[in-house]
């Protein structure tokens, strides 16, 4: 990088990223370095709020700030990091408006990404089949979701269906479940005055949890009293269990109870980022990064790691949290070790006490702990937990906006408006255990199926002589055609064998390629032809 600025780049827009580009602006002002930060959102999502954009305490942009009103003098690249070359110094980033990397160059590097957002490691139908709980769009889905199953419930007719529409699961009763739990809980029962065929004894809402008290990183008496209120909110706690396996139709607990439900909310514990884990050379321990306690990765002189990525020493011999309010105390440490090394001078290591832990209950009400020893509980703690955050949140035009949003909600009811940014159907991946039914005999055809893992049986229902499987297909088939390229319902019925992976792909894009690569339409109308004429023996018999 001779002859060039200097290029110290920040990947992750978040808590630690932002914090670190805000402090190196001040303490390098004088130095002629270009500070850069790579996001792929271009605001900051402000979690710790998250929870009241569900049931309308706050507006959809009333968590997030622009990067470019908080960071003016960094320059930002809002693009997707696909890798990370720690050897030749190189960042490459995918621009959606051109076929090649953009490759950027650096002296030092800052990993500020989180952790993972998506569940994609995750087995057993989570990652298919849950709503996941981490920044606004997850929000945004986790609301109108709520939205759309109260109202189809409101006029369905069958009953088993209408209860699984009613039915609500959350796993894991960390902050975020407990958190999510208790807003959910207020937003149906603010939702149920607008559609009262729907009573509040039909509505079932699980939480479920490892351990025996929830919240579990208060103490004990806390956890006690937020299950309580929980309780009293209508919500089952169920613990020492874990949601094992998720299908289109049910959650499966750690006991093999199956609750039949439509919404499944998974705040399951994350993984390491993906670009991260692809990374050659990072030292990580606990699905995090290693660094020594100065915020620089293990093993590198140039590379530093803060925030929820980060596997961070405290002198105490245990590791900082994944939390806010240490990502922006490391972000400060790391700007200013960045730029003693940079002055040839000594670097400090981390520290930092906690000031307290606070989790809203909603309807007014949280638990808190504060100093670690001062516990406060009921409306006392919902205000100041508002308070706290309030004060935390960035710029003054947020500040006042919030609480201009947060006066009216005392007044103004809330909208079940859906906002259907993305009302396509799109090809997708599907988890089901055995004897769960894909389709039944008769209904609608709307996607192709193909088998990734697993075993399916198609079964036909012939009129007074009961059913028969008349094949079973397995990994690399697919099924499901016949009723699509003829336009009719389903002629058959198709049930899980065991533990089976699917991708569905809609019927408008099947029916594209099919008409359009004449290779596949020759094979999807021969094998058409020989499964009917098989249909057609076990009629005769
Ligand atoms: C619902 C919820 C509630 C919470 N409540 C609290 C609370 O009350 N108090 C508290 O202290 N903490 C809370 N937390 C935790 C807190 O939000 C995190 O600890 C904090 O956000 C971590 O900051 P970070 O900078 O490490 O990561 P993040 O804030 O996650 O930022 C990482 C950034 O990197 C970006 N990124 C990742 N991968 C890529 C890529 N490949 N390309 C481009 N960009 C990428 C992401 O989009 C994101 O903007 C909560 C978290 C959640 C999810």
């Amino acid at each position: 990088m001779s002859g060039k600025r200097r290029r110290k780049i920040i990947l992750g827009g978040g808590f630690g990223g932002v914090y670190t580009a805000k402090h190196l602006h001040k303490l390098l002002s004088k130095e002629d370095v270009e500070i850069c930060l790579v996001n792929r959102d271009n605001y900051m999502t402000f979690q710790p709020m998250l929870a009241e954009v569900i049931g309308d305490a706050l507006g959809v942009y009333d968590t997030v700030s622009a990067l470019s009103s908080l960071l003016p003098k960094t320059t930002l690249y809002i693009n997707e990091i696909e890798k990370i070359d720690l050897k030749g110094k190189k960042i490459y980033l995918v621009c959606p408006f051109k076929k090649q990397h953009i490759v950027l160059d650096y002296d030092e590097l800052i990993l500020a990404l989180g952790n993972a957002t998506d569940f994609i490691q995750l087995q057993n139908g989570v990652a298919q089949h849950a709503l996941r709980f981490k920044n606004l769009s997850d929000t945004l889905i986790l609301r109108n979701h709520v939205i759309n199953v109260l109202e189809a419930a409101a006029t369905e007719n069958n009953p088993q269906l209408r209860q699984a529409l009613l039915t609500f699961v959350i796993g894991g009763a960390g902050f975020t479940g407990t958190e999510v739990a208790a807003e959910v809980c207020d937003f149906i029962t603010k939702m149920l005055k607008k559609i009262p065929c729907i009573k509040k004894e039909d509505i079932r809402i699980y939480l479920v949890h490892s351990k025996d008290i929830i919240l579990n990183e208060l103490s004990p008496s806390l956890g006690k009293y937020a299950m309580q209120l929980l309780r009293k909110k209508g919500v089952t706690i169920k613990s020492g269990l874990k949601v094992e396996a998720v299908t289109p139709h049910h959650a499966i607990l750690s006991n093999h109870e199956k609750i039949s439900s439509k919404t499944v909310i998974s705040t399951a514990p994350a993984n390491l980022n993906l670009v991260l884990e692809s990374t050659q050379g990072l030292p990580i321990a606990h699905d995090r990064i290693k660094t020594d306690p100065n915020l620089l990765v293990e093993g590198f002189d140039h590379v530093w790691a803060i925030g929820d990525a980060a596997h961070i020493p405290l002198p105490d011999g245990s590791f900082a949290p994944p939390t806010a309010q240490f990502a922006v105390r490391e972000a400060k440490t790391l700007a200013q070790n960045l730029a003693a090394k940079m002055a040839l001078k000594p670097m400090k290591p981390f520290q930092f006490k906690p000031l307290g832990l606070l989790a809203a209950l909603g309807h007014r009400k949280a638990v808190g702990e504060l100093f670690g020893r001062i516990k406060i509980s009921g409306f006392t703690a919902w205000l100041m937990w508002r308070a706290i955050y309030w004060s935390k949140m960035p710029g003054l035009s947020r500040k006042l906006k919030v609480l201009f949003t947060w006066i009216l909600d005392l007044f103004i009811p809330s909208e079940p408006v859906v906002l259907n940014i993305n009302s396509r159907k799109t090809m997708h991946h599907l988890h089901f255990k055995a004897s769960e039914m894909i389709f039944d005999q008769g209904d609608l055809a709307d996607y192709l199926y193909i088998i990734l893992k697993g075993r399916v049986a198609v079964v036909k229902k012939f009129e007074g002589n009961g059913e028969k499987i008349i094949k079973e297909l397995e990994a690399s088939n697919f099924f499901g055609e016949i009723a699509l390229t003829k336009d009719i319902t389903r002629t058959a019925k198709v049930v899980a064998l065991e533990s089976t992976d699917l991708i569905a792909i809609p019927k408008d894009e099947f029916l594209v390629m099919k008409d359009n690569f004449l290779e596949l339409d020759t094979f999807l109308t021969t094998t058409q032809e020989s499964r009917l004429e098989e249909l057609n023996k076990f009629k005769k018999h």
